[in-house]
């Protein structure tokens, strides 16, 4: 089980953070982010925020964006880019959020994405939620999976609308893909997936669907 709050190398505790984020320096849980799109409409329906966390593993050849595999990279996701997030997500003409990377699934990164999804669902009803993520279906939701299953994936998987699984693979990259760069990677119904117990392919990854804003 993932040690919580267990403190630094300095001895900081719980009790020194006073940012009251999930996730602190003091605490020894944090996660780095590159950038916010506050208007993005290629990583997802409609018109969303994008996070783009840093930290990847996955090292794909052919990857575009190379400087966030460093989970040092860019700036600490604390309390304030929360709020800074939810307050833009609150207007009518944005549909939601997208969290992508770097590899939002990486297991210290859920541990700092958890608590931040459940703020973004109940501050922000009726906005969607995407995630990409390099790891598939099949890895986040094998409970023998130390790489990438964590006490937090079923939560935050309870709580995203869809998931672009797989790795980017140079050799399956097609342009006309919607929504995605690989043949091999899957838009996917979280919802209707986790009901049936299998993936639900999304039909936002077909080719002929139409977007309605
Ligand atoms: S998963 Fe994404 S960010 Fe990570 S190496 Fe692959 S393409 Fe790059």
């Amino acid at each position: 089980m993932r040690q919580k709050h267990r403190g630094n190398r300095k001895g900081n505790t719980p009790e020194d953070c006073k940012c009251g984020s999930s996730l602190c320096f003091l605490t020894g849980e944090r996660m780095n982010y590159g950038q916010v799109f506050y208007t993005d409409t290629a990583n997802g329906i409609g018109c969303r925020i994008s996070l783009f966390v840093s930290g990847c593993t996955h090292h794909c050849p052919g990857c575009f964006n190379e400087e966030t595999w460093d989970f040092q990279y860019g700036d600490p996701f604390d309390r304030s880019v929360e709020d800074d997030i939810i307050r833009h997500l609150r207007p009518v003409y944005i549909d939601g959020l997208t969290v992508l990377g770097g590899e939002p699934m990486e297991r210290q990164n859920q541990a700092a994405l958890c608590p931040f999804l459940k703020r973004v669902r109940e501050e922000c009803p009726g906005k969607t939620i995407w995630i990409y993520s390099g790891y598939t279906w099949e890895e986040l939701r094998d409970r023998d999976n130390f790489r990438c299953h964590t006490e937090d994936t079923e939560d935050i998987l309870s709580m995203t609308d869809i998931l672009v699984d797989g790795k980017f693979v140079a050799e399956k990259k097609n342009l006309s893909l919607r929504f995605r760069g690989s043949e091999n990677q899957r838009v996917i119904d979280v919802p209707k997936s986790l009901a049936k117990g299998r993936v639900v392919p999304s039909q936002y990854g077909e080719p002929g669907h139409t977007i309605h804003f």
